[in-house]
Parts: structure tokens; C-alpha cells; sequence
């Protein structure tokens, strides 16, 4: 198991990005000390393992940064859930609302094999509608989804509420 790591220390709230008004929660101080991106990798595998995936999924672009290194941890493959447009071959999408506006995710038709389970993986939980929007593409795409998780949640939103699968982070602000 991984040991202790004050996660929390090495994320850094940067008030007003990308509006006013708005505290966003910083996660490249922490990538960039190498201890610090190393106990959250394994700090998420202890999290996820217990879920026997089979494949690991992120989402474009800080959840890949996070779990292309733990699928490696884990010893599974990984599936990029991305932008419109980006990924060749056939494709399942899916739209989502915004605060202002709409965004989709796709996933290749066949990433997902028959009998998966696919943890979701992205940097941080807020209002919940990224994640959502995930978990149903996997769904869609065929997949069992036992978890998805995050880095952080910001529990004051109520995020996890909105989604079709359990959830769990490492850190939370509320
Ligand atoms: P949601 O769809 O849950 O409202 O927003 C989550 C998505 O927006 C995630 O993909 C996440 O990367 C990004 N996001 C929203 N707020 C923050 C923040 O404060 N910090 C970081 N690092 N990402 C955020």
C-alpha cells in the first residue's frame, strides 16, 4: 500500500482562472514535484485495484496525464475518452450541457471488449457532468463500470450525485 503523502500540500488554489470568481484547483505544481506525482499514482492504485478493471479509461487532457501512468501501474491497457474529431476510425459520442454551451466526448466504437471493466479516470470532480458524460459513453461503448475517480472532488458542488456509477477521490474540498 502507498504510504502517507499530503496530497493537499502540493496543489495550489489559483483564485479567479478561468473567470472571475472562480478558485481553480492547480494540479501542475503537483506533477511537477516527482514524490509528490509519485504518491498520488499509487495512492490511486490502491483506490482502483480493489475494482479489478480491466482497462482504465481518462479523460482528455489532465486525465490522461494521470491515468496512462496508472493503467502502467496496474498493468492494463488504456482507453482515451477525447475532444471531438480527434480520434480516427469509428466513433461513439455523446453531448453534454455546460454552464454556457455544450461539449462532447468520444470514444473508437471498439475500444471496449467484450466482459470489461473500466475504471473512469479524470483529474477533478466539480459539477459532475464531464464524468457523467464518460461513464455513459463507457456504458455505451459496452462497458461495465465498477468505479470512477478522481484526484479531487469539490464536494461543496454534490458532482457525484449526478453520476450512474460509484465514485471516489483521493481529496476533497468542501
Ligand atoms: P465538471 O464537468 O465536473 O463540472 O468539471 C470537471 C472537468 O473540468 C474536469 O475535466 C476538470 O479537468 C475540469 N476542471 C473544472 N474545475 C477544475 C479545477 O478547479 N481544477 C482542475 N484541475 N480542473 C478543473
Amino acid at each position: 500500500a502507498a504510504e502517507p503523502f499530503d496530497l493537499k500540500a502540493h496543489i495550489r488554489g489559483v483564485p479567479d482562472f478561468p473567470k472571475p470568481g472562480i478558485l481553480f484547483y492547480d494540479i501542475c505544481t503537483l506533477l511537477r514535484d516527482g514524490p509528490a506525482f509519485r504518491a498520488a499514482i499509487r495512492q490511486l492504485a490502491d483506490l482502483v485495484r480493489p475494482h479489478a478493471p480491466t482497462a482504465l479509461a481518462g479523460i482528455e487532457s489532465r486525465g490522461f496525464v494521470l491515468a496512462a501512468p496508472l493503467a502502467l501501474e496496474l498493468g492494463i491497457g488504456f482507453i482515451l475518452l477525447r475532444k471531438p474529431g480527434k480520434l480516427p476510425g469509428a466513433t461513439i459520442g455523446y453531448n453534454y450541457a455546460l454552464e454556457y454551451g455544450t461539449d462532447r466526448l468520444e470514444i473508437q466504437a471498439d475500444a471496449v471488449k467484450r466482459g470489461d471493466r473500466v475504471v473512469l479516470l479524470d483529474d477533478l470532480l466539480a459539477t459532475g457532468g464531464t464524468m457523467a458524460a464518460g461513464i455513459h459513453l463507457l456504458k455505451e461503448a459496452g462497458a461495465e463500470v465498477p468505479l470512477a475517480a478522481a484526484m479531487i472532488e469539490l464536494g461543496f458542488l454534490g458532482g457525484r450525485a449526478r453520476l450512474d456509477a460509484p465514485f471516489a477521490a483521493l481529496v476533497s474540498y468542501d
